[in-house]
């Protein structure tokens, strides 16, 4: 058999691989903690539930126009005007399946084969295989200076005549670090200089903690919209938790909208208008919602630092927004455990039952991604059978549901 040399250099995504390998195990009644997941435990907001339950019971559910609901597409634009302090036109807005579809389309509707896209480690790992699916080369910039964000001159290296776009993810997953404001200022500078799309993908930007803010590039730019480089992408997956709904948005200039239209035509057609309507009714309804996540995720991530301090010889940053923190597990890696960050991972999954991300899969080798998303419950336990299972300092005996279980190989 011989299938698309570019669809099978894709990898499979990890996240959704070790979602599945958690499902599987909790079936065959093992207790398992997933610190991998990407989601919030909260309940869809009602008024996402209303908004989609009356599309849908009034059984007239067809065919929309492929750029989104006009309707919807209103109350992005008050969320844009309340979020970058900035007028949109409805043609800046393009709505699609999640911030994912919509990060493949602007991808697609901007490179040619050979430019180069600029990502930033640690970085979400479906940027390099969206980059490389349209033929394009992910050029994948880290920090020389060992933290998570990045120094302008790193960026400013990495910069030939073919590099088209370069994508900013501030919060960050998986660090959970805030750029600061003047590396935005200075990334703008740069791509309005030298003619480079800025794609920012702002999905977490209301989860920011301690009173931080993640400021928009929009504010450093003189430009209108449609001169800008700005590219901007967002949803409800995340700020409200609501990620089985699928809904993502673009504000880009309305030529590229344009294209990105055209190129949505001719795959999904349309979002569906039920899960447009529960967008809707989240952006409109009650933003304490957001509020209360955002306070639910900074308890949590104070929860997992307090278990963090006595974890030995693993270093952690404390988290400035989202729900992923990015710790350093390198003390770790020999070879009585694990080699890399994959096998550190399968083995705390095979030995204590608690799913993390390798680091690896986010460019940074040796760290694991840990989610706070769970209950408090699943982090300070997740992180005390992490600890039983790697750190001679833990006690050597822990119980998993009823199992009593010894460490006998540190
Ligand atoms: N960008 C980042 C940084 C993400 O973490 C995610 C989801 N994990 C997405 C985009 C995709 O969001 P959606 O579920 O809306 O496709």
């Amino acid at each position: 058999m011989s299938f698309s040399l570019i669809a099978t250099s894709i990898a499979e995504s990890p996240t959704l691989r070790l979602n599945e390998e958690a499902r599987l195990l909790r079936e065959r009644g093992e207790q398992v903690i997933h610190l991998g997941i990407g989601e919030p435990k909260n309940k869809t907001p009602i008024s996402a539930i209303l908004s989609s339950a009356s599309k849908l019971s009034s059984g007239n559910v067809k065919y929309v126009p492929t750029d989104g609901l006009p309707s919807l597409k209103k109350a992005i634009i008050q969320y844009t005007e309340d979020q970058y302090d900035k007028r949109v036109d409805p043609r800046n807005i393009i709505v699609s399946e999640g911030a994912k579809q919509a990060l493949f389309n602007i991808i697609y509707s901007l490179c040619n084969p050979q430019d180069e896209v600029m990502i930033i480690a640690p970085y979400w790992v479906s940027y390099p295989e969206i980059v490389k699916m349209v033929g394009a080369i992910p050029v994948i910039v880290t920090p020389e200076n060992g933290t998570f964000v990045p120094e302008i001159s790193d960026i400013e290296q990495s910069i030939s005549s073919y590099t088209k776009a370069i994508i900013l993810n501030s919060p960050n997953n998986p660090s959970g670090a805030i750029y600061p404001e003047e590396l935005i200022k200075k990334i703008v500078d740069i791509c309005e200089t030298k003619g480079i799309y800025l794609i920012c993908d702002d999905i977490y930007q209301k989860l920011v903690f301690d009173g931080n803010m993640a400021i928009p590039a929009y504010r450093y730019t003189q430009k209108d919209i449609e001169n800008s480089k700005i590219i901007v992408v967002n949803g409800v997956a995340k700020i409200y938790g609501m990620t089985g709904f699928r809904i993502g948005w673009t504000l880009a200039p309305r030529k590229l909208v344009e294209v990105m239209t055209n190129v949505q035509s001719q795959t999904t057609t349309c979002v569906s208008p039920v899960m447009q309507s529960a967008a809707e009714g989240a952006l409109l309804g009650m933003q304490s919602i957001v509020e209360s996540l955002r306070m639910n995720m900074e308890n949590n991530r104070d929860i997992l630092m307090e278990e963090f301090e006595s974890f030995t010889d693993v270093r952690i940053r404390k988290p400035e927004g989202t729900f992923y923190a990015l710790p350093d597990f390198r003390a770790y890696l020999r070879d009585s455990i694990a080699k890399n960050s994959n096998d550190l991972s399968a083995f705390l999954l095979k030995k204590a039952m608690v799913v993390t991300v390798p680091g690896k899969e986010f460019g940074m080798e040796g760290y694991l991604r840990i989610s706070f998303a769970g209950s408090v419950k699943d982090i300070t336990e997740g992180v005390e059978r992490m600890k039983w299972a790697l750190d001679p300092n833990a006690p050597s005996e822990i119980y998993i549901g009823e199992r009593k279980l010894k460490r006998d190989w540190l």
